[in-house]
């Protein structure tokens, strides 16, 4: 099917802005499984992260510049020659990339965080889009907290960097201030004021603050922008960033009401939003729209009816077209292969045989404890099947014993390096219990935030999800893990999260 409405590029920062969140801080082979994906869903641009902030990050960027095919691969720098060098450089390997620059330009930002004139915010605004041509020939200008910028000087400030080289404008919403008429009226206002702007492509990026960062993004692409700047899952800094499946079900569910539309392949968003909760500990709200539990769920009986007389009753958009596939057919003990593989692909996950064959492993070891395995059991199964060896640390053996007074447990690691520990500690409970065994051989003593549990699928023999979230050395961390003991899954996420910590450290060290 041909469409004459107009391209709009998106534009993820799933691995920036929304990495910056927190409690979302990524692994470095975490980042390059979410830009996998990201570009497995047809993405055009991904930010993969902002290389001057750490050496851990310069080389998460450089990771997935160097692993990821297909879209355009984007670095942030502020506007010095030494940040954007350190761009650059990350950058190298990708066949595809583009450098983004930033500065402030509202009044309140030049005042009291930069302290910079007018004329000085220009000139360094232009410095660095020229310091980042000379690297690169795809250039993105930000000025940031555009929407509390006087509208004349804004549009100074984007002529010049445009005649500097710019080959995107974008315009955040930083602090997620703006309403959507107003936004528009913003474009609208640069469109006509700044003479050379169909020298440049227009992008729009909002903050979520008010509940209105799609609305906004929205309007901005009625009003002429042609990127959209967004995250899966809507995960970012505060309340967010603009949702990508928001975004893009909105501009494909009203095309010819937009007259746009993404090359984003709709049936991969919803294996996506999950990677990213799963990786990030994110949990999705049930009503979230388009990626929900309950998006597609009719309780009531009115609507039932209509639904299963004619879809469209009730239905603008199909579950399939999102990669929502729910069905009540139950995987067990006896199901093969052939099954397994049908149902991964159903639910939109696109493996390799290597990953396929622990999968299956994992799912006959499962499908022993339980009877019945319900789509909650394959995804987690999927999920969790890269991301395990993610050592140092690997748990050997764990026995618990617990009475009313107190609890003891015995767990026993093994360290990459060959080492192999066993402890036994006493606690306010088997968990408890464990966990302090775990601290005294890691010698890692974190401290609890909080602690999750949750039932993955249905019945009595679910599994059961255990989310830690810790804070060691003012950082936050999480872990899960799934199982059907939830005092395992519990201590395995315990340990994910000492791996963590010791992988961080690692890495800062380096
Ligand atoms: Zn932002």
């Amino acid at each position: 099917m041909t469409s004459n409405a107009d391209r709009v590029m998106i534009f993820d920062t799933t691995l920036r802005d929304g990495e910056q969140a927190p409690g979302c801080s990524m692994t470095q082979p975490e980042k390059l499984r979410v830009a996998k994906a990201l570009a497995d869903l047809g993405v055009d641009v991904i930010e993969a992260g902002f290389p001057a902030a750490s050496p851990g990050d310069w080389e998460s960027v450089h990771s997935v510049a160097r692993e990821v095919e297909g879209p355009i691969i984007c670095g942030l720098a502020r506007c010095t020659r030494d940040d954007i060098e350190k761009v650059a450089r990350a950058l190298r390997p990708a066949p595809k990339h583009r450098i983004h620059v930033f500065l402030a330009t509202s009044a309140i930002h030049r005042q009291y965080k930069l302290n910079m004139a007018k004329e000085e915010i220009i000139r360094s605004a232009v410095e660095g889009v020229k310091i980042a041509r000379e690297y690169c020939e795809d250039v993105e200008f930000s000025p940031e907290d555009a929407s509390r910028t006087e509208l004349e000087f804004l549009a100074q400030v984007v002529e010049a960097v445009i005649d500097a080289g710019a080959t995107t404008v974008n315009i955040p919403d930083t602090v997620g201030y703006t309403v959507p008429h107003e936004f528009a009226e913003l474009f609208r206002y640069l469109r006509k004021n700044v003479s050379n702007i169909d020298r440049a492509r227009l992008s729009v990026h909002c903050h979520d603050d008010l509940g209105m960062a799609v609305a906004n993004s929205l309007m901005a692409v009625v009003a002429g922008a042609r990127q959209v700047e967004c995250t899966i899952n809507g995960i970012g800094e505060r309340a967010g960033n603009c949702s990508l499946e928001e975004i893009v079900m909105a501009l494909r569910t009203r095309e010819t009401f937009f007259n746009a539309r993404t090359n984003i392949q709709s049936q991969k968003l919803y294996p996506a939003s999950r990677l990213v909760s799963s990786i990030t500990g994110m949990p999705i709200p049930r009503n979230k729209a388009i990626v929900g539990e309950n998006a597609f769920a009719h309780e009531s009986g009115i609507h039932q009816h209509g639904m299963l007389k004619h879809a469209s009753t009730y239905e603008i958009m199909r579950p399939q077209d999102v990669g929502l596939s729910r069905s009540a057919l139950v995987l067990g003990k006896h199901s093969g292969r052939h099954a397994l593989r049908e149902r991964i692909t159903e639910l939109g996950f696109d493996i390799d045989e290597t990953e396929f064959a622990r999968v299956f492993e994992e799912f006959k070891a499962l499908a022993d404890k339980k009877k019945e395995l319900f789509d909650g059991d394959i995804e987690a199964l999927v999920l969790k099947a890269e991301g395990q060896d993610q050592g140092p640390w690997s748990l050997e053996s764990l026995s618990t014993a617990s009475g009313l007074q107190n609890a003891t447990a015995t767990v026993s690691l093994r360290h990459q390096d060959g080492r192999c520990i066993e402890r036994s500690s006493s606690g306010d409970g088997p968990v408890d219990a464990a966990f302090k065994a775990i601290e005294d051989i890691t010698g890692i003593n974190p401290s609890l935030q909080k602690f999750e549990l949750r039932s993955l699928s249905e019945g009595e023999d679910a599994q059961g999800e255990a989310i830690v979230y810790v804070n060691f050395q003012d950082r936050s961390y999480r872990g899960s893990s799934a199982t059907t003991d939830i005092v395992e899954s519990a201590t395995r996420a315990f340990l994910e999260v000492i791996n963590r910590i010791e992988l961080s450290q690692k890495a800062q060290a380096a």
